[in-house]
């Protein structure tokens, strides 16, 4: 008899759906949901030998524990042990958390330490506090950290997860081996069940060096296996492809030219050059399949509505998907305006937007009353059907699945005849390498920014400097110029990125009487968001506090300065694609990076290079360098392909092979491999 996910303890129908949510909906799925990094409580540290920027576990006895008011409200709690004492301070906290830590109760903590004043302390520890003097054994195991959804939480999946792991020990789950005998000799892979067992328990001697990089042998097997699958899914979706009909679009290129002689600029020759590839592609009768990249602010946007432009003028409907409600207003806004001496109509539909109004939109679609429909997912919920649909752009694919990409290809289905597709994607991967993993895509790069761009200038400052940090800005907005204040995640919590917004945007309105502050984050209703971006782009905000929603794609050239909070925090590559929001006008932009006090070595090299460079592929590739494979970033970089456990610059020598051993799997192994690594449904073939 098979386990279902609903025989596990803890899973009733609530969590089941969650967890249907992330892609699981089988106890084996579960067992393939890995593990982003590990934590080491198999051990505890001395806290005189802990060193700032690395994670420890600590156990010691509580000496103190209060609330204090140093800008804002907060709780400290100071322990010690044999050798030492550490602090322990908390943003967030409540009554009954704050009644646990009683004087001279023993407490294990794990955190990154920082150096403050020469005081050890951890910004927000996972603890435990223990009454009696018994503590309980340490682990055997490394613990795993999942990516979590909303509601989900790290406990629960833990528990879930070694639930199932015990039915794989006791073989009641098997994974029979599907790579052929001769790829597990030539490529050296160990057994897939082995691989998935240890990955979730590395036990406590495990080189934790290796574990990390893709030396570790559980780790090669699920790299292999998953860049194989990702291979094979582009490999299909090629010949695919090539069994299709597309519309032969070969009308005139007069309204392209309008186009450009209206542009307040001149398009680049990179931009020209694409657009030329662009509209080569849709000159063919079978469709297009192409990606193009460009580093941030490289204007993506303009190739992409030239594409669209073509199309509409030989007579069929274009899709325009964007990653988020905020990004398809804009595009909506800023496109309405570059298109408004063409008899186009173009119309915008999100999820969030009233049924009534949505109503009339999905119909103006079916009845070809709308060329161009530019919005989010909802463009592919099933319900939509296009009249002549012949061109689906996709802004920002790393957003989306390569199947969510198949779903909006098959809903040309109904004239047999499919739209052109094209993708446009900022993720930072050099050339050489997108080449080999899209090999079976077309693949144009934009290498040129527009002219005129002066280089973001960026600094670095520590905390204690905020009060400069106002001084500068009320300058910078008297100038009329207008400001990003970002508040990125603190931990891995929605929630309190958005606390964070609110607070940071309740104190610096309260410091900065004489300027409009406003606010935006995720959990703001589509309409406010709406509300207050156009208030920023109409310049009736000065400074803009916001969570990291802002990061994709928005545009507002009088924005010169960006403050980014606990930057030490986050990855290079996101924080480039955050910087980008900026210098994207002719005007000199500069983005703060402020840092907490006590960086490590590795985290000031990192803030140097982002200082030194402004190319989105460089900064990757020194990132990794400098990281090394024995450091990983808190959180998984958006920008990346969603990737559950290669890594495409880290793994590239398995991305040749994997390109080469593409050619010997089967179909049906290929079927297995996809719906093992790539969860959604994938309906390539079986047109
Ligand atoms: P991205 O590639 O990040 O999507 P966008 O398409 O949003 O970049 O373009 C960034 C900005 O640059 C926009 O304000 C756009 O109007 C402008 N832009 C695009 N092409 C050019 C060009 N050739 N010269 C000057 N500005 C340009
Ligand atoms: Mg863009």
């Amino acid at each position: 008899m098979t386990t279902t996910l609903l025989d596990l303890k803890g899973i009733g129908e609530k969590g089941l759906l969650k967890l249907n949510k992330i892609g699981i909906n089988s106890v084996e799925d579960l067992l393939f949901h890995l593990p982003i990094r590990y934590q080491d409580k198999t051990r505890l540290t001395k806290i005189t030998n802990a060193e700032p920027g690395k994670k420890y576990f600590f156990e010691g006895t509580i000496d103190k524990a209060n609330v204090i008011f140093y800008q804002k409200r907060m709780f400290i709690v100071k322990i010690h042990d044999k050798t030492s004492s550490l602090q322990l301070r908390f943003f967030y906290f409540n009554k009954t958390q704050m009644n646990n830590f009683k004087i001279g109760r023993k407490i294990r903590c794990y955190g990154e330490i920082r150096h403050l004043n020469n005081i050890k302390e951890i910004v927000h520890p996972e603890y435990q506090i223990f009454e009696g003097e018994n503590l309980p054994a340490l682990d055997e195991y490394l613990t795993p950290v999942y990516p979590l959804t909303e509601g989900l939480h790290q406990n629960s999946l833990r528990n879930f997860i070694k639930q199932s792991l015990l039915l794989l020990k006791s073989k009641k789950i098997i994974f029979p081996e599907i790579l052929p005998k001769k790829v597990l000799e030539k490529y050296q892979l160990i057994d897939i069940n082995h691989a998935i067992y240890n990955i979730h328990k590395p036990e406590r001697n495990t080189d934790y060096k290796k574990l990390i990089s893709s030396q570790n042998n559980n780790k090669k097997r699920l790299i292999f296996e998953e860049l194989l699958a990702h291979q094979l899914v582009f490999k299909r979706i090629r010949a695919y492809n090539k069994t299709l009909l597309s519309f032969r679009l070969d009308n005139n290129d007069k309204p392209i030219k309008k186009l450009i002689s209206k542009l307040p600029f001149k398009p680049t020759n990179s931009q020209l050059e694409v657009m030329n590839e662009i509209i080569k592609d849709m000159q063919k009768i079978t469709p297009m399949m192409r990606l193009v990249q460009g580093d941030v602010g490289s204007g993506k946007t303009l190739v992409a509505l030239f594409g669209a432009l073509h199309a509409i003028t030989n007579g069929y409907q274009v899709a325009f998907m964007a990653p988020t409600e905020i990004l398809s207003v804009q595009h909506y806004q800023s496109i309405k305006l570059l298109l408004k001496d063409f008899d186009i109509n173009i119309a915008l539909l999100y999820g969030a937007m009233k049924t009534k109004e949505k109503k009339i939109i999905i119909e103006d679609i079916r009845l070809g009353n709308v060329d161009l429909v530019i919005g989010t997912h909802a463009l592919i919920q099933s319900e939509i059907k296009f009249f002549n649909l012949a061109l689906v752009i996709i802004d920002e694919q790393h957003k989306f699945g390569v199947h969510q990409r198949m779903t909006l290809t098959s809903k040309g289905k109904n004239s047999e005849t499919f739209p052109h597709q094209l993708i446009l994607t900022a993720t930072p991967i050099p050339r050489t390498l997108a080449m080999t993993l899209y090999g079976n895509l077309d693949y144009s790069v934009i290498n040129e920014m527009p002219k005129g761009r002066k280089k973001i200038e960026t600094i670095a400052l520590p905390e204690d400097r905020r009060e400069e940090i106002l001084e500068k800005i009320i300058n910078v907005c008297n100038k009329g110029n207008q400001i990003y204040w970002v508040c990125p995640l603190i931990d891995e919590s929605d929630v309190l990125e958005c606390k964070a917004a609110v607070n940071t945007y309740t104190e610096l309105k309260e410091k900065l009487k004489d300027l409009k502050v406003g606010l935006i984050h995720g959990r703001m209703k589509m309409d406010e968001k709406e509300k207050v971006m156009n208030h920023f782009r109409n310049k009736k905000i000065d400074l803009l506090v916001s969570t990291t929603i802002i990061e994709v794609g928005l545009d507002v050239p009088n924005a010169t300065v960006m403050i980014i909070e606990n930057s030490e925090r986050m990855g290079l590559s996101q924080l480039h694609q955050l910087r980008g929001r900026i210098g994207r006008g002719e005007k000199k932009s500069t983005c703060i990076l402020i840092y907490k006090i006590g960086l490590s070595e590795i985290a000031k090299n990192r803030i140097e290079i982002l200082r030194k460079c402004g190319d989105g592929f460089e900064i990757a590739k020194e990132d990794l360098e400098i990281r090394g494979p024995g450091e990983i970033l808190g959180k998984k970089q958006k920008g990346e392909i969603n990737f559950k456990i290669a890594n495409i610059t880290r793994d590239y020598k398995y991305i040749r092979d994997t390109r080469d051993c593409a050619e010997s799997i089967s179909e049906e192994i290929s079927e297995i491999l996809a719906k093992r690594w790539i969860s959604e449904k994938i309906e390539i073939g079986k047109a």
